[in-house]
């Protein structure tokens, strides 16, 4: 909805994405939001006109879709500590490295990648970021299960060689790349409220039908509503985001405020929510009685997922702080 009709897009702008992925998530279906909103946009804005006229088209059919290979064991909230290299030989560069939490890695046909280029440089300067085919000789992906059911991947990288054209924009200033990406994830990890608009009307109308004992309860309501108010604060956050990618601009403060109070707000919803239920709340989906089909105990162990992904809630805050108020680095 958003891209440029140049890159067959609609040029609709940010608040038509908001709308689509936003009705796409109520109906539980599913949106590559990761690919077009993070990596497709940073291609545009980085990426050679070469690189744009291949991958754009393929990006918006769907054809080509992303892992995000950023985070190493030693590297998370430190990024820029990423010791992946990336080594030119003649019209290839060669890979060598350990990536961790790639999730999607296992069903995305290319992996963005954040490598180390330049070993003596001080360490935000030597990266760059790559377009890589995950099919490549020398990649494995191996699985890691989160407590909440979900899939994520270790990758590992032996002797990748991919072309010397799968580079994306200037060597060693990857680091500019993979911010701007992370600002868009960030973005599009806060939109993600009309599953839990959703999440509340399903749970009032189970409360209603089954439970009409706790329909009066003063602790319900007051719950309930309060959960409604976040959900809606949430929510207006997003459009906050859409409305600056609308004018162009990446939301760093807004991204980042948006990502941490929808990724709150879908904890605090299921942990409200199985406290009114009690002990039925905690049932899984393969206990008959488990409200919901155990929908409440399968949000509450994936929601603190979102706190971590792209970024910690703790980062996020300094973020707020010292990019968006300008405080200085603590
Ligand atoms: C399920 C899941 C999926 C993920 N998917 C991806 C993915 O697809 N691609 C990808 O590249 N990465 C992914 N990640 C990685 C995620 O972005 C990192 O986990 C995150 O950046 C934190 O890094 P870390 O786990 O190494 O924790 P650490 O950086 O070791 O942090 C540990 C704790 O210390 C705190 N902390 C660290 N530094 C500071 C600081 N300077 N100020 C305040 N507090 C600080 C953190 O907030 C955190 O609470 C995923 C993670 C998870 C759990």
């Amino acid at each position: 909805m958003a891209w440029p009709e140049q890159y067959g897009g609609k040029g609709k702008g940010g608040f038509f994405t908001f709308i689509l992925s936003d009705e796409l998530q109520y109906h539980g279906l599913p949106y590559d939001s990761m690919s077009i909103t993070s990596v497709g946009s940073t291609i545009m804005t980085f990426g050679s006109d070469e690189q744009k006229s291949e991958w754009l088209p393929k990006i918006q059919a769907g054809e080509m879709t992303f892992a995000l290979g950023y985070t190493e064991p030693n590297a998370g909230t430190d990024l820029a500590s990423l010791q992946t290299r990336a080594v030119r030989d003649g019209d290839e560069w060669v890979i060598n490295g350990q990536k961790i939490y790639t999730s999607s890695a296992h069903v995305s046909t290319h992996v963005w990648l954040a490598a180390r280029t330049d070993p003596d440089a001080p360490k935000h300067r030597g990266i760059s970021t790559f377009v890589v085919d995950i099919k490549t000789p020398g990649i494995t992906v191996r699985p890691l299960w989160t407590m909440g059911g979900s899939r994520t991947n270790e990758t590992f990288w032996e002797d990748v060689r991919i072309p010397a054209d799968a580079l994306v924009g200037e060597l060693d200033r990857g680091w500019y790349q993979a911010s701007n990406a992370l600002d868009l994830e960030r973005v599009v990890l806060g939109a993600s409220t009309s599953r839990l608009r959703r999440g509340i009307e399903e749970f009032v109308d189970y409360v209603k039908a089954e439970r009409p004992d706790l329909v009066d309860d003063p602790f319900v309501r007051t719950s309930v509503a309060e959960t409604k108010v976040d959900v809606e604060m949430a929510r207006a956050l997003s459009l906050t985001c859409a409305a600056l990618v609308d004018t162009g601009m990446t939301p760093t403060m807004e991204g980042a405020m948006s990502k941490v109070w929808s990724s709150e707000t879908a904890e605090h919803m299921y942990s409200r929510f199985m406290e009114i239920l009690g002990p039925a709340g905690l049932l899984d989906r393969d206990e008959q009685e488990a409200p919901l089909e155990g929908a409440l105990e399968r949000g509450w162990l994936a929601s603190p997922i979102s706190r971590f992904g792209g970024g910690t809630n703790d980062v996020q805050r300094r973020i707020i702080a010292t990019r968006g108020l300008g405080l200085p680095r603590g």
